[in-house]
């Protein structure tokens, strides 16, 4: 028999971060707002040329257009819209080296007011833009994940109410912004990267033998062992299977139920919590000539309302396409 499921996830997350570390000890950054409703509009430019603009799927952009829950041109970091004096909590524990809230909560300057957090992996972050007296610390106070630390405005540079939220990093000897994103330094539950997921079964264990014009019901499993749930809404963290080395490809197996003919399916429940089990269940349509096949698929998740974007692993189906004339 033919080997069965392949991930190359833990893999892929570790070549994301880098070559020292675990993708647990990178993954300690929160969101820094509470409400669940915020979403990113904007977020970071990590191409410098002028009208380059490369997002955290990694997709350059050749334009000099706004991308809308992507990137814009030149941005440095990640832009919320919420509401004028929403609360703005740490996105990890760390210390206060630097605030300003004296200017108004909408006026015009560069940051406006601001509150910068110094943390111990030797990163920082900057909320800015933030309401007017809207700093709730001071120069020096240690602050821990989630605590409230300011309130929201649009001081500074700003065309409506947003906070926003810029990651630093020292690169090549100089601190400069870096993608949290990119990075997968994000979660919902500290101490977790955002999406992970580790195969467990699938209905078939061996190779679907199909009727030619036949469709066979296939399911698989995988563990949700990253810190977000799993949602069949599309803006909500969307884990679905596709056909897809690298670009999605047409599936010659596409069945009635695909929603295209390479996107098999989302994950049957409505939302698969961390340490839960998401089963997909998706048809097979068998019409291919007959003959021996395999057909690849990727456990992917798309969420922009969390704004993540991950390749969580793959797995094949050997497919034997027999005549309809059964003996
Ligand atoms: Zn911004």
């Amino acid at each position: 028999m033919i080997g069965r499921a392949l991930l190359g996830l833990a893999f892929a997350v570790l070549a994301a971060i880098g070559s020292s570390g675990s993708a647990r000890a990178a993954d300690d950054y929160t969101l820094p707002f509470y409400d669940p409703a915020i979403t990113l509009s904007y977020g970071v430019d990590r191409d410098a040329r002028s009208c380059r603009q490369r997002d955290w799927t990694n997709k350059l952009w050749y334009d000099c257009s706004l991308h809308y829950g992507r990137v814009y041109d030149g941005h440095t970091g990640m832009d919320y819209p919420m509401a004028l004096t929403s609360p703005v909590a740490a996105s990890r524990d760390g210390t206060v080296i630097d605030r300003y809230t004296g200017y108004g909560t909408q006026q015009f300057g560069t940051y406006g007011n601001f509150v910068l957090v110094s943390h111990a992996d030797g990163r920082r972050t900057l909320y800015y833009h933030l309401a007017h007296d809207g700093a709730h610390v001071s120069v020096g106070q240690a602050v821990t994940a989630g605590q409230l630390i300011a309130d929201s405005g649009c001081s500074g540079q700003c065309y409506g109410a947003h906070l926003h939220w810029e990651m630093r990093a020292v690169v090549g000897g100089r601190w400069t912004f870096v993608d949290p994103i990119y990075l997968r330094l994000f979660t919902t539950n500290p101490g977790r990267v955002p999406f992970l997921a580790s195969y467990r079964r699938e209905s078939n264990a061996g190779t679907e033998v199909i009727p030619q014009y036949a469709t066979v019901t296939h399911w698989v499993e995988f563990l949700n062992t990253g810190g977000r749930a799993w949602q069949r809404a599309v803006s909500r963290g969307r884990t679905y299977l596709a056909t897809w080395s690298p670009a999605g490809h047409a599936s010659t197996f596409a069945a009635a139920d695909w929603p295209s003919t390479w996107v098999a399916t989302t994950v049957d429940q409505a939302s698969v919590p961390p340490n839960s089990v998401g089963r997909f269940t998706f048809g097979l349509r068998a019409s291919a000539a007959p003959g021996s096949y395999v057909e690849r698929f990727d456990l992917l998740a798309n969420g922009l309302h969390w704004f993540d974007w991950s390749r969580l692993g793959s797995f094949y189906i050997p497919i034997y396409v027999i005549s309809h004339q059964v003996e």
